[in-house]
């Protein structure tokens, strides 16, 4: 199936739900039907592109002048199968979350800490998604897509895919060239639970025993009462990376801060709170018009009504400048800011 429009709404394609057309818009549920387009669409090399999945991690602050693709690819096969492991390829469009009832519906174990993340399969590879001590580039065997600027079809093994955290080659180097069609995960029969993350396990106990299937409850009861509902209340989940910031810089900050959450990242470096400091920073439940700061969550910008995109973006600006002069960190957006000039 071929979808192609001009001057297409994105408001009900993001989960900000903010208003924003792009010029034209495609999508396709085939990848032949990709090439078919880009064959007969001879003006697309002039035009920007952007590949959207289901828009949970955008901000669009203007109009996009160009060419919108939606790989909405469907399906989840078995490629391959032993004794302790299954090998799934899923299609690109295919929700995330439905990925992740399926395999602990098959009692396949590697993905269910990653319960509830919005969005779809092939942005999970692009976002290197993680959660409750679950990052998906440990269950990745490999990536296929299309290269828009070779026009050729071809897999990455995820050794090649440089991962590192909410990271890749998809967000670098190829970033809205390679439109990912499917992505091979390999699965555990046999799992073992990942369960060191904050109180996971006093909760997952509370439900009985510990199972992939009452992980994943526990995980999307945690995720309902303390993330908003872009149903309900735009939003991108975390709009700021958890900076990460030299020891030396860390161990200031805990002489001067004692109460503030550190982990550590590397040898040399240290993982901090974006949450923690945008907190302390006076933001947590910060509303200006329809634009602001959950009431629950500091990392996350809402949209609480008809705010713009612009307004959501200046907000986190000042957000980032007031973490920069108290604490000296520099925050990293996580959401896709789109059409900045
Ligand atoms: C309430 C809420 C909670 C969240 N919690 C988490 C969390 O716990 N952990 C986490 O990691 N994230 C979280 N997120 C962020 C978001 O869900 C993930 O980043 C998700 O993977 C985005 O998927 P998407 O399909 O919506 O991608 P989009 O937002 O549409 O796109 C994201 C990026 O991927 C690119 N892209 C999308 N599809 C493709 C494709 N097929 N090929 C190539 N490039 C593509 C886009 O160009 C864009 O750069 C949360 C978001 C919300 C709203």
């Amino acid at each position: 199936m071929i979808r192609t429009y001009s001057n297409f709404s994105l408001k009900k394609h993001t989960t900000f739900g903010i208003e924003a057309t792009s010029k034209y818009y495609f999508e396709f549920t085939e990848t032949d039907d990709l090439a078919g387009f880009l064959a007969t669409n001879k003006d697309w090399p002039n035009l920007p592109i952007l590949i959207l999945g289901e828009g949970s991690n955008l901000l669009f602050v203007d109009n996009f002048q160009g060419l919108v693709i939606n790989p909405n690819i469907p399906g989840i096969s078995i490629v391959h199968e032993d004794r302790n492991n299954v090998w799934l390829e899923v299609g690109a469009g295919v929700v995330w979350d439905d990925l992740v009832e399926f395999s602990v519906f098959h009692r396949w174990g590697g993905i269910e800490n990653l319960s509830l993340i919005p969005g779809k399969v092939g942005a999970a590879a692009v976002q290197n998604i993680g959660a409750y001590g679950m990052e998906i580039q440990n269950r990745i065997e490999s990536v296929t897509g299309y290269d828009l600027e070779t026009q050729t079809e071809y897999t990455l093994e995820a050794v090649d895919c440089q991962y590192s955290y909410r990271d890749s080659v998809f967000k670098n180097q190829l970033k809205n060239r390679f439109v990912i069609t499917s992505v091979v995960f390999k699965l555990d029969k046999f799992p073992e639970f990942i369960l060191n993350y904050g109180d996971l396990k006093n909760e997952v106990e509370k439900l009985g025993n510990v199972s992939l299937r009452n992980i994943r409850q526990t995980v999307i009861q945690i995720r309902e009462s303390k993330l908003p509902d872009p149903k309900v209340m735009g939003n991108a989940g975390s709009f700021f990376k958890n900076p990460v910031v030299d020891n030396v810089h860390a161990a200031q900050l805990k002489a001067v801060y004692p109460t503030i959450p550190t982990y550590p990242s590397s040898a040399e470096k240290t993982k901090l709170a974006a949450g923690w400091l945008i907190e302390q920073c006076g933001w947590k439940g910060f509303r200006r018009g329809d634009a602001g700061v959950h009431e629950k969550q500091a990392l996350v910008l809402v949209n609480c009504g008809n705010a713009t995109g612009r307004e959501i973006y200046d907000l986190s600006e000042e957000i980032k400048q007031s973490v920069q002069e108290k604490f000296g960190v520099e925050l990293e957006r996580e959401v896709n800011v789109i059409s900045l000039p």
